[in-house]
C-alpha cells in the first residue's frame, strides 16, 4: 500500500536526502506565488452515509500543479508548508474555496456538508476561530455544514494550546472530526475530553478489514466505542464492495473511499453529483447514489 500516493499511483524517482532538502525549500519558497497564480486545485471526495447512500458530505483535499514537478499530492508539500506560516493561507484558500461550494449546493437544495483538514498551526493560532465565524457568516454556510478534520498527533502535540481553540470551533457550531484514527498512540478515552463530533477510522485498518481479521476487529471497536461516545463515524479507504457491505453490517454511519469516488476537480465532481442528484417532488433536489 505504501506505494500508493492517491491518483497518480506510482512514484517517478528515488531522490537522494539532498534532492529531497532542495525540493522541500523549492516548494516553501513557491507556495505563496502558487497560491496567487492559480496552480493549487482543491478536489472534492464525496461521503456516502452507508444506510441511505445519499451523499451527505465531501473531503477538501488539495492539489498542487507545479510547473516544473507535475501534479504534486499534499504528502508531497503539506509538510513543508506546515513548517511555516503559508499553512494559515492554505487552510483559508481551501476553507473558502470548501464554503462556496457548499453555498452553491444549498441554492441547489442540496445540503452537502465539506471537510477541511486542520494542521496543527491552525489548532495553535488563538485567532483562527474568529476567521471561520466570518468566513461562514460571509458565505452564509451554516456551521453544520463545515467540518474540520484534525489528528490525534496535532491535537496531543500541544493540547493546552489547541484546546481552547477546538472548543471555540465547536462553540461556532461547526464538526469536528478526528482523522486518521487508530494510528496514533492515544486510546480512545481521550476522544472523551475533546470537543469532537466525528471519527474517521485510518484507511490503513479500512484497506485490510476485507481479508485480515484483526484490521477487521479493530474497525469493529472502533465503530462500537464512537457510537458509545455519541460520534458519528466514519470509514475512510473503501475500495471494495465487501468492505462496504461489511461497514453497513456493523453499523458504520459514513462511506468515504475510491469504491464511490477518488477525489475529483470541481467540474467533474460536479458532473458525478449531477448524475445522482434526482428531483423530489419537484421541490427539493436530493442525491441518491446507484452504486
Ligand atoms: P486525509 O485527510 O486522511 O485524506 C484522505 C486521503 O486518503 C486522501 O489523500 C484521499 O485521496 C485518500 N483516499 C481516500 N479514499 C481512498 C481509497 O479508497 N484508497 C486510497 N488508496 N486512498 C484513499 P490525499 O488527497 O493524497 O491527502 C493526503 C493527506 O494530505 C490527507 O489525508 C491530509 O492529511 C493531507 N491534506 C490534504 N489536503 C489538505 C489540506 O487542505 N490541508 C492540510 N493541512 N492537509 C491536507
Ligand atoms: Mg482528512
Ligand atoms: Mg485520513
Ligand atoms: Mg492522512
Amino acid at each position: 500500500r505504501a506505494a500508493r500516493t492517491g491518483d497518480a499511483g506510482v512514484r517517478r524517482y528515488a531522490p537522494s536526502m539532498g534532492q529531497i532538502f532542495l525540493r522541500r525549500f523549492q516548494l516553501v519558497t513557491q507556495f505563496r506565488q502558487a497560491l496567487d497564480t492559480g496552480q493549487v486545485e482543491v478536489h472534492f471526495q464525496p461521503k456516502i452515509a452507508l444506510r441511505s447512500r445519499a451523499v451527505v458530505g465531501v473531503e477538501a483535499l488539495v492539489r498542487w500543479v507545479h510547473p516544473e514537478f507535475g501534479r504534486l499530492d499534499p504528502d508531497e508539500f503539506v509538510p513543508a508548508v506546515e513548517a511555516t506560516g503559508l499553512v494559515d493561507a492554505l487552510t483559508s484558500f481551501v476553507m473558502e474555496r470548501a464554503l462556496i461550494e457548499v453555498r452553491g449546493w444549498l441554492d441547489r437544495g442540496l445540503r452537502i456538508s465539506a471537510a477541511v483538514n486542520l494542521s496543527v498551526r491552525n489548532l495553535a493560532d488563538e485567532n483562527f476561530p474568529e476567521r471561520v465565524g466570518e468566513a461562514l457568516s460571509r458565505h452564509e454556510v451554516p456551521p453544520q455544514l463545515l467540518t474540520f478534520e484534525l489528528t490525534e498527533s496535532g491535537v496531543m502535540s500541544d493540547p493546552e494550546r489547541a484546546l481552547p481553540v477546538l472548543r471555540r470551533l465547536h462553540a461556532l457550531g461547526v464538526v469536528l472530526a478526528v482523522d486518521d484514527f487508530g494510528t496514533g498512540y492515544s486510546s480512545l478515552a481521550y476522544l472523551r475530553q475533546l470537543p469532537v463530533d466525528e471519527v474517521k477510522i485510518d484507511k490503513s485498518f479500512v484497506f485490510g478489514m476485507g481479508s485480515d481479521l484483526s484490521d477487521m476487529a479493530v474497525v469493529r471497536s472502533i465503530i462500537e466505542l464512537g457510537h458509545s461516545l455519541g460520534l458519528v463515524v466514519v470509514a475512510e479507504g473503501v475500495e471494495e464492495d465487501a468492505v462496504r457491505d461489511q461497514l453497513v453490517e456493523m453499523g458504520c454511519d459514513i462511506a468515504q473511499g475510491y469504491l464511490i469516488s477518488r477525489p475529483l476537480p470541481l467540474d467533474r465532481f460536479e458532473a458525478w453529483l449531477q448524475a445522482r442528484t434526482v428531483r423530489v417532488r419537484g421541490l427539493y433536489d436530493e442525491t441518491v447514489l446507484t452504486l
